[in-house]
């Protein structure tokens, strides 16, 4: 891929997603080295372009949200190689289950488009005359299918869950993925942040049977925050995300439904993504983050 990825003394690199590269240990299993680059997607592309310091970011906020949280997660170590230390920990190695759990406290994305369509989303019915923004009557769980690299993730309903993983998972599913967003969004408010919506990934311990909360969480990446005293619904929302990278690739010309690649990001561009990625961090655990 176009950021080189390091050489692990002791790991054998096992597998790329967009953002991270998992390793496994040389010798011993049951765990795996997961590493957040400084790879940014958009509209389902990985850039050339990396974002400085955003896998550190990525996997301190990761962190910082583990410790809020008490739903258990995947974490067993963070000693990890001196080449990606602040961006690596070291996990449980689960069975992941093929579904993105989604969390909405408020309409807008993949929902809105839905909601407009069905007025419903997800199999969840909705009051009518909600808007882009709306805040919705209660947090709703809208799965969706895990797509194959370079496609979109489809939404599906929690029959759908049910039929592929059985129904007492995607029940235990629909649970934690509502408690873990309930309790971030308590958080959030609190620091003048509104989190719109997240995307969370569990998995099962092969050992313990147990369901674990895996992959990132509560980042930039897999969630949408909206600054609070600007929230006003009917439009988009300005948001601490890749608002200016999708933004400028939008008015750069580039065809995101053609053929080619999206062009490399200017330095201006890269420079405000990479400030709002540690603004985020900033303002959500209420401490900046020192780098290495
Ligand atoms: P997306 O963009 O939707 O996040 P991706 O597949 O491109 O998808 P990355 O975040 O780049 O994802 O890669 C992380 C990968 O590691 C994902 O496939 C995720 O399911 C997997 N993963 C995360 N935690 C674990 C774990 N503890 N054990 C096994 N696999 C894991
Ligand atoms: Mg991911």
């Amino acid at each position: 891929m176009r950021v080189t990825r390091a050489s692990l003394p002791g790991w054998r690199h096992v597998y790329s997603g967009k953002v991270r590269d998992l390793y496994e240990p040389e010798d011993g299993d049951g765990v795996v080295l997961v590493v957040a680059s400084d790879r940014i997607s958009a509209f389902d592309f990985v850039l050339e372009t990396p974002i400085p310091d955003k896998g550190i970011v990525l996997t301190q906020l990761t962190l910082w949200w583990f410790e809020q949280l008490t739903v258990p997660n995947h974490v067993v170590s963070l000693d990890v190689p001196d080449a990606v230390r602040g961006r690596a920990m070291v996990c449980r190695r689960l069975e992941m289950f093929p579904v993105e759990c989604v969390a909405r406290g408020y309409l807008t994305g993949s929902g809105l488009a839905e909601y407009r369509e069905t007025g419903s989303v997800c199999g969840v019915p909705l009051p009518d005359g909600l808007v882009d923004g709306s805040r919705l009557p209660e947090p709703i769980f809208t799965p969706a299918t895990k797509a194959a690299v370079g496609e979109h993730d489809e939404n599906v309903d929690l029959d759908t869950v049910a039929r592929m993983i059985g129904a007492e998972d995607a029940a235990r599913l629909r649970d934690l993925t509502l408690e873990v967003y309930s309790r971030a969004e308590r958080l959030t408010r609190e620091r003048g942040v509104i989190l719109a919506d997240t995307k969370l990934e569990f998995g099962r311990d092969p050992d313990s049977g147990q369901i674990v909360l895996g992959d990132e969480v509560l980042t930039p990446d897999s969630s949408r925050f909206w600054p609070a005293d600007s929230w006003e619904p009917g439009g988009p929302q300005p948001s601490f995300d890749k608002q200016f990278v999708r933004d400028w690739l939008t008015s750069s010309g580039w065809d995101r439904h053609g053929d080619a690649p999206p062009p490399p990001l200017p330095d201006d561009v890269v420079e405000r993504t990479r400030a709002r990625y540690l603004e985020a961090y900033e303002r959500l655990t209420g401490a900046p983050l020192t780098l290495p």
